[in-house]
C-alpha cells in the first residue's frame, strides 16, 4: 500500500532522515520505534506532506506522492493523528470531530460520529464540551478520531501514549489495535516500543535517520538488542 525508498529530508542544512526504505501493506499495522530525536516524527510528516523530501520517493496505492500537496493526501486516503494532539481547544468536542470530516458532505459523517462516540464513549458524554477541558488522555482520543473521520484508509499515529498514565496508554493502544477490523492501515511511531511492537505486525528500528532493524514484531522484541536498548530488559 505504502512504499518508501531512499527518503531524505532536511531542515535548513541539517539532513535528518538519510535514506530510508519502509514499506506498509494493506491491512497491517507497522511501527517504527526509536529514540527521541531518531527523525520519526520527520518521517510522518514528510508522509503526510507538511516536510518537503529532498531526495527518494513515497508511492501510495501505486501513485507517487511525493510531489503531491498535503491536502490532497487526505483525499487520497492518508490520515495523520499528529505528535501533541493539536485539537482545536476552544471548540466542542463534535466541532473537532467535524473539521476531521472537512472534505464530506454527505449523510455518513453523523454515521461515522455515531461510530467515533462508539469507539470512544467518553467524548460522546463531553460533545459539548470545549476539548482544550479534556484530559491528555481524552484529546488523544479525540485525535484518533479526528483523523478516522477523514475516512482514511491509511492512517499516521504520531506516539499517541506520549504522556499518558499507564492504563491510558493500554487503552489507546487496544483501540489502535482494534482499527484493523475497521480496515484501516496503521503506520505508528512510538518512543513506547514494547507497547508499539506489541499490537504491530511489523516494526521497524529507527536510528538517527536510519533503519537499523526490521521485522516481524514478535521477532524484534525477542531480539536481545532490542530488548536491552528500547525495552529496558
Ligand atoms: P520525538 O520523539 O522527540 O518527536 P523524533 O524521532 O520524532 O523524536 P524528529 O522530531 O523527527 O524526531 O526530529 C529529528 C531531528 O530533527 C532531531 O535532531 C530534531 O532536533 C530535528 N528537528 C526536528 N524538527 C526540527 C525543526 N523544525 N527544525 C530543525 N530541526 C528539527
Amino acid at each position: 500500500m505504502l512504499t518508501v525508498e531512499g527518503l531524505r529530508s532536511r531542515y535548513g542544512r541539517i539532513e535528518v532522515l538519510h535514506g530510508l526504505d519502509l514499506e506498509v501493506a494493506s491491512g497491517e499495522i507497522v511501527t517504527v520505534v526509536g529514540a527521541n530525536g531518531a527523525g520519526k516524527t520527520t518521517l510522518l510528516k514528510c508522509l503526510s506532506g507538511v516536510q518537503p523530501v529532498t531526495a527518494g520517493s513515497i508511492v501510495f496505492r501505486g501513485e507517487a506522492l511525493t510531489t503531491v500537496p498535503a491536502h490532497a493526501r487526505l483525499q487520497r486516503g492518508i490520515a495523520q493523528s499528529p505528535e501533541g494532539r493539536q485539537i482545536f481547544t476552544n471548540l466542542s468536542v463534535e466541532d473537532n470531530l467535524r473539521l476531521g470530516a472537512y472534505l464530506f458532505r454527505d449523510e455518513r459523517v453523523e454515521r461515522d460520529m455515531q461510530d467515533a462516540f462508539a469507539m470512544f464513549p467518553i467524548l460522546k458524554q463531553k460533545r459539548n464540551l470545549a476539548a482544550g477541558g479534556l484530559s491528555g488522555g481524552q484529546q488523544q482520543m479525540l485525535a484518533i478520531a479526528r483523523a478516522l473521520m477523514g475516512r482514511p484508509s491509511c492512517l499516521l499515529l504520531d506516539e499517541p501514549s506520549m504522556g499518558l498514565a499507564p492504563l491510558l496508554v493500554a487503552q489507546i493502544f487496544e483501540v489502535v489495535k482494534g482499527l484493523k477490523s475497521l480496515g484501516v492501515t496503521v503506520l505508528l511511531v512510538e518512543q513506547n516500543a514494547f507497547g508499539a511492537l506489541s499490537i504491530a505486525d511489523r516494526g521497524y528500528v529507527m536510528e538517527t535517520g536510519r533503519i537499523t532493524m526490521a521485522g516481524p514484531a514478535a521477532e524484534l522484541i525477542a531480539d536481545e538488542r532490542i530488548r536491552a536498548a528500547y525495552l529496558g530488559l
